[in-house]
């Protein structure tokens, strides 16, 4: 990748309402192109600059040597095949796609070796301080249950967000109350059980975009922290900063706080 030239980045899941604002954002930064596009909508080009680029339908479609970065924002599924096509093609890819198995995260780890594959649940920054700022909170509390609330066109829950907040908070502090319910009478009542056995309540609802509430408590007090993206543009500055920041790199980078903090 030239320091002079721009950085081509493919989109896929191009006609999504993540993809639309990754192509926007790569189109309104001089020093990056959208060089490819794929969606399984096809048929429709996104203009940059003036010029169209078609929207291919299959990512063995793309030519691997046009392309420095791929962003992908699509579903689980779809993205396995991507980042492994990325993988073999020695391509860059920054992945917002949630809902990935472990084993998914295994083989990405064992494919990525000629180059970086960069997984965030969540590019807005103040998500990333927010689970940080949930990581050092976690040794001073008793107890922790986890609130997501999201749009309700969202196909998984819980939110991949709040299982790796979940994650960090477990790996934090293991020194949780146990859960006092002898009786659920409601099926999920007290929610999903993420790492740490930390409970994850998912809200779906009409108007939301994404937002989370990771709530501690301890003897007489309690501690709310909350983060809020009103808006998908909110995702942007971390996605065209993981995009700029990925070259040069290998292997399988999980969050952006790496890239901000390291
Ligand atoms: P969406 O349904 O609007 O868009 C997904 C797009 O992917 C669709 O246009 C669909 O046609 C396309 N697609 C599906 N399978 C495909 C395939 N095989 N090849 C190419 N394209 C394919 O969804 P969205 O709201 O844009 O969210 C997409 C993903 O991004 C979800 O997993 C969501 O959880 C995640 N997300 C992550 C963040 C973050 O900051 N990491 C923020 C918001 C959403």
């Amino acid at each position: 990748m030239s320091e002079t030239n721009p950085i081509r980045v493919a989109v896929f899941g191009a006609a999504g309402r993540m993809g639309t604002e990754v192509c926007q954002a790569v189109n309104a930064d001089a020093s990056l192109v959208l060089a490819g596009a794929v969606d399984l909508s096809g048929g429709t080009s996104i203009r940059t600059d003036g010029s169209l680029v078609d929207v291919v339908t299959h990512v063995d479609d793309l030519d691997p040597k046009t392309i420095d970065v791929a962003v992908d924002f699509t579903v689980a599924d779809a993205a396995h095949d991507n980042l492994l096509w990325c993988a073999q093609n020695g391509v860059h890819a920054v992945v917002g796609t949630t809902g990935f198995t472990d084993a998914q995260r295994q083989l990405f780890a064992e494919t990525f070796v000629t180059s970086a594959c960069l997984i965030a649940a969540n590019f807005a920054i103040s998500a990333v301080l927010m689970m940080r700022f949930a990581e050092q909170a976690a040794p001073f509390f008793d107890s922790v249950e986890i609130i997501e609330l999201h749009h309700d066109n969202k196909k998984d829950a819980p939110s991949g967000t709040s299982i790796a907040t979940a994650q960090r908070i477990a790996d934090a502090s293991s020194t949780w109350s146990p859960d006092p319910t002898e009786s659920t009478v409601l099926h999920g009542a007290r929610g999903g059980v993420g790492p740490g056995e930390i409970p994850i309540h998912a809200v779906r609802l009409r108007g939301l975009v994404a937002h989370q509430e990771v709530l501690f408590g301890t003897t007489g007090q309690s501690l709310t922290i909350r983060q809020d993206s009103y808006d998908r543009t909110s995702f942007m500055p971390g996605v065209v900063a993981a995009i700029k920041a990925i070259g040069g790199r290998t292997g399988v980078i999980d969050g952006l706080d790496s890239l901000l903090f390291d």
